[in-house]
């Protein structure tokens, strides 16, 4: 391998190499531990990114390691034609800390969407009665559930779909955060079997919805014999300050079933943070009733609950609950959506602050098309700060759930520097 000696090596070499699917901010990181990153200059940074809340435990969790490691030098893959060990107790210990009665594990986020994509059109031919290639899924403008053929053909982002059809039949697209739409989609469709659904839209820009709005669509689906698709790949496993977004406003401690404020998806998305950002893991929980539609040889995956996967999830749920992961995001994100504020009103490039628990994001008051957001990042990036912009004007910030309150100022005090002192390049720069 090419030892890499400088930033612009490394981008030189992915610029020529690699295919062009990615726009990255220029900077070539080499090692991560906790909430910092460095790069190759040795430069220290505080990520606000977290491999898109991938790495919620933060870079390279020595407890994960330590469970990755044994386990590496164990046994890592048998396919499921065999058992192992590891995957039944991983599959008790998911099954319980999310309550439901049973796990179909895969590797990447977009595969556990297809997955339930998959259960629910099953469930519905099955089990609700609806006549055959006749199943609908409803899902929300904007929304963002991953890359393959299938998922894309739902987005209404231009980018994402075009020249990438045909495009999978069978799905409605409605307004987010838009209850009446809703109600009005499954009046008029009986063969709609699912609605799926980011509880916040994080890649449209940490869309938060209406306190309500989850639990008033469970009831509508409820009320319309409808599957309930909670996808939160990106918001679940403490992210947004609770175990997951659809527990609402609650103060538990994981144990969700019990609370108030709790609404329970008929099928449950999880990947990203689910490994700690170690390994690809996600995985698909329902209850029994809609789990027992799949018999074998009709889904799977080579790697799909392998040992080394399993493992590494299951210990990357333990240190988010042993270190309460979800009850500190809670209370740094009020921390730090109330400074955010205060800048906001001091700056008039801040339009307005959103979010829930550590995923945040600021919108900036500039033209979507503009490059401001992108030059705020550059600038952010000069400061020691790693974040990125989504899409339009809009920058998320969404830390390792394991910042301490003091280094949580200290990002605050970056941000403010950077954007007070934030000046709009000259158009013909
Ligand atoms: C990241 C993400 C996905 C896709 O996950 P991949 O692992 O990239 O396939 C799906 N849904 C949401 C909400 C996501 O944030």
């Amino acid at each position: 391998m090419q030892e890499i000696s400088s930033s612009q090596e490394a981008i030189q070499l992915e610029s020529k190499y690699g295919a062009h699917n990615y726009h990255p901010l220029p900077v070539v990181l080499s090692r991560g531990e906790g909430v910092y990153l460095w790069d190759v200059e040795g430069k220290k940074y505080f990520d606000f990114l977290s491999a898109y809340s991938a790495v919620n435990q933060g870079h390279c969790h020595p407890r994960i390691k330590e469970a990755l490691i044994e386990q590496a030098g164990t046994l890592t893959l048998t396919s499921r034609a065999f058992y192992n060990d590891v995957l039944g107790p991983y599959e008790k210990y998911i099954t319980d800390y999310f309550g439901f009665d049973k796990v179909l594990p895969m590797n990447t986020g977009v595969e556990a969407v297809e997955t339930a994509i998959k259960i629910a059109r099953k469930w519905g031919y099955e089990k609700k009665g609806v006549p055959g290639q006749q199943a609908k899924i409803v899902v929300a403008e904007d929304n963002f559930h991953g890359r393959t053929t299938t998922v894309i053909s739902f987005s209404n982002d231009e980018n994402a779909r075009r020249n990438f059809g045909p495009y999978t039949p069978g799905f409605i697209r409605i307004p987010y955060n838009d209850l009446t739409a809703l109600k009005a989609a499954l009046t008029n469709n009986p063969d709609i079997v699912g609605f799926l659904i980011e509880p916040i839209q994080g890649e449209a820009g940490v869309n938060t919805p209406d306190a309500a709005y989850i639990r008033e669509a469970k009831k509508l689906c409820q009320e319309h014999n409808t599957l309930l698709l909670a996808d939160e790949i990106q918001t679940g496993i403490g992210r947004t300050g609770s175990l997951l977004a659809v527990c609402g406003e609650c103060r538990c401690e994981g144990h969700c079933e019990k609370q108030e404020s709790y609404v329970e998806p008929d099928i449950l998305i999880l990947g990203k943070a689910l490994s700690g950002g170690f390994f690809p893991v996600s995985a698909v929980l329902a209850n029994e009733t809609i789990m027992e539609v799949i018999h074998p040889g009709q889904h799977g995956s080579t790697f799909g609950g392998n040992p080394l996967g399993a493992k590494i999830a299951m210990t990357a749920l333990e240190v988010v609950r042993d270190e309460r992961l979800a009850q500190n995001a809670r209370a740094l994100g009020k921390t730090f959506r109330e400074r955010m504020q205060l800048l906001a009103e001091k700056s008039p490039l801040v339009k307005l602050v959103r979010g829930r628990g550590l995923l945040n994001a600021i919108v900036i008051n500039d033209s979507p098309e503009s490059s401001t957001a992108w030059d705020i990042c550059l600038a952010l990036k000069d400061n020691g700060l790693l974040a990125k912009p989504t899409h339009g004007n809009i920058i998320r910030f969404a830390p390792p759930l394991v910042m301490t309150m003091e280094e949580l100022h200290s990002c605050c005090d970056i941000i403010e520097k950077t954007i007070l002192a934030f000046e709009k390049p000259a158009e013909n720069e």
